[in-house]
């Protein structure tokens, strides 16, 4: 029988819901291009229920302690006497959210010399060191697509609310004021700008397809082209590097995965390549980009905002300049974990844990790691190696 640890982020301050705000989520059968949801054998959850933190359990007790399994569900991820550290070494899988992510770095993977399998309740296992995965031959799987549509409509949002500088605004009226200058001295219309995105994946694509309606110039960048059709289809200009992405946009929107070719990638010397007042959203994760160098070039005006909901490590310190930086339209790493969200990636972890306890392939798409390399959707997106370096600095969250 596995010992199985799930890592979800804590429940809300004032509870676990008893009610919310609506009583449904509309039931997707595909995604764009067709690949089918998630379709586990059963589900013991209600769609649109907080599945993604801790009281959720992501809907899976039932099914693994019905299996005879042992399921120990946890937040204390960080630090070496936390709940997650003191559990590896007699541990078979580890499920986590990038939300909430439980840093896998080669050090615990040696805690763990049980560790099998590591699931990703959502999409991107860049907390988890692949190599040292790749090198101990255990398994990483995903839940490829389920949250993508769900982060490139973030990422609009975003866009918008940094160009037509919604946020102080928004602000100025809980203030008590009517100060239409303030508001309106930062305040631009999308239409008619450059607007790009690094890398045109599941989400990127979708980010393209959302902007295009504002009439926008499209442009993006991506390790494999799309075909000539999709981009006569989208109206988009392929560019061959970032750099010459970055110099004709006054929009770039990020949506590559971490790995270490896009570590650090927007750093001081990119972002100087950038047309003065560009905006940068990045719901992708916050390690692609140099934390300092982006606060240098917002309070410099070289960047006129910066939004998203990645940030490195997770959670971050109370010091992490991100929260105090000058035109920032940052929140928690919340654009790819709405209940909607939840209800197809919890569906997708029963899925894989079916496949895994039945010895059942695990779908294709799912993979990153198998069989000591990347496979799957890992073998197309990521390149080996690791970026989990500096995750420890997460324990720092706590002392506040
Ligand atoms: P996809 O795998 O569909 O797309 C990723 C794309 O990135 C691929 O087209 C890949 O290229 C491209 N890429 C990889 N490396 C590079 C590089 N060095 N330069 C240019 N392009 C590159 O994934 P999704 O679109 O679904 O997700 C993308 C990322 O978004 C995830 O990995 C994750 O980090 C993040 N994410 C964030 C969420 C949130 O809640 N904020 C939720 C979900 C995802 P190719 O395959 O052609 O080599």
């Amino acid at each position: 029988m596995a010992k199985i640890v799930c890592v979800l982020y804590e429940d809300p301050v004032d509870g676990y819901p008893t009610s919310y705000p609506r009583d449904d989520v509309p039931a997707l059968s595909h995604y764009p291009g067709g690949q089918t949801v998630p379709s586990p054998k059963a589900i013991d959850f209600k769609p649109g229920t907080l599945l993604g933190s801790v009281s959720g359990e992501l809907g899976l007790r039932k099914f693994l302690e019905g299996l005879g399994h042992t399921l120990i569900v946890t937040s204390d991820k960080d630090g070496p006497n936390s709940r997650l550290e003191r559990e590896l070494p007699d541990t078979d899988i580890v499920i986590s959210q990038p939300f909430w992510p439980a840093y896998l770095t080669r050090e615990r993977i040696a805690k763990a010399p049980r560790l099998k399998l590591a699931i990703t309740a959502g999409i991107g296992s860049d907390h988890v060191d692949l190599q040292a995965a790749i090198e101990r031959g255990i398994t990483v799987a995903e839940v490829t697509f389920s949250n993508s549509i769900s982060v490139s409509e973030h990422a609009v949002m975003m866009i918008l609310s940094l160009v037509r500088n919604y946020i102080p605004s928004w602000q100025w009226v809980g203030k008590g004021g009517w100060n239409i200058a303030d508001c309106v001295a930062r305040s631009y219309d999308l239409e008619g700008m450059n607007a790009g995105v690094l890398a045109a994946g599941r989400i990127g694509q979708a980010v393209l397809r959302r902007l295009a309606p504002f009439d926008v110039k499209l442009h993006y960048t991506d390790r494999h082209r799309l075909s000539p059709a999709m981009e006569k289809e989208l109206k988009v200009t392929w560019h061959p590097t970032v750099e010459s992405l970055v110099q004709v946009c006054d929009v770039v929107s990020i949506h590559c995965p971490l790995h270490p070719e896009t570590e650090h990638l927007f750093n001081d010397t990119l972002l100087a390549k950038m047309k003065r007042g560009s905006y940068i959203v990045n719901t992708a994760r916050g390690k692609i980009c140099d934390r300092d160098a982006i606060v240098r070039a917002l309070k410099s005006g070289q960047l006129a905002g910066y939004a998203g909901d990645v940030w490195f490590p997770q959670p971050p310190p109370q010091d992490h300049p991100w929260r105090t930086m000058p035109h920032h339209g940052m929140t928690p790493h919340t654009s790819g974990t709405s209940l909607s969200a939840q209800a197809r990636y919890a569906a997708g972890t029963r899925e894989i844990l079916e496949c895994w306890f039945e010895h059942r392939p695990i779908r294709n798409e799912y993979l990153i790691v198998d069989g000591g390399k990347l496979a799957g959707a890992g073998a197309h997106s990521y390149s080996p190696g690791d970026a989990t370096g500096g995750s420890a600095q997460a324990a720092r969250f706590k002392k506040h």
